[in-house]
């Protein structure tokens, strides 16, 4: 399955301690992210992460690009709802896309403990149906 990250940057410590605790089922398959995200996870985790341009350069239009064509199975967007953000709209666009796509999408720490155990379950298999 193909998995998409985001973090804003008070989470990104709290995206690579996922990725940390995680690492065995994030190693099963293919990851994408936010250039920051992707670089900061791959030094903490040794896995290989598919980066897009930095967020506020375009990567999060980018991966919003990839949930529209229909190839990412799963969302895991560490957002931070305090802190205004120079790209918002790119931002909620990609809260709007998954919703328009049904993409499974946590956009928080419970929220994503409890898909990405799904996904070793099995539980997203579905998605294969939709490629
Ligand atoms: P980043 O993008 O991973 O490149 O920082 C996410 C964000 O804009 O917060």
């Amino acid at each position: 399955m193909n998995i998409g990250l985001v973090a804003h940057d008070s989470k990104k410590k709290l995206m690579q301690n996922f990725c940390i605790a995680y690492r065995g089922i994030l190693a099963k398959n293919n990851l994408f992210a936010t250039g920051t995200t992707g670089r900061l996870v791959e030094e903490v985790t040794n896995l290989t992460v598919h980066k897009f341009l930095a967020g506020h350069l375009g990567g999060t239009q980018q991966l919003g690009a990839q949930i529209e064509q229909n190839e990412i199975d799963l969302v895991i967007f560490l957002r931070d709802p305090l802190t205004p953000k120079k790209n918002e709209p790119d931002v909620n666009n990609i809260v709007k896309i998954c919703d328009q796509n049904n993409i499974p999408l946590a956009t928080n720490l419970a929220t994503a403990e409890l898909l990405i155990k799904s996904l070793d379950r099995g539980d997203l298999e579905w998605r294969e149906m939709y490629k």
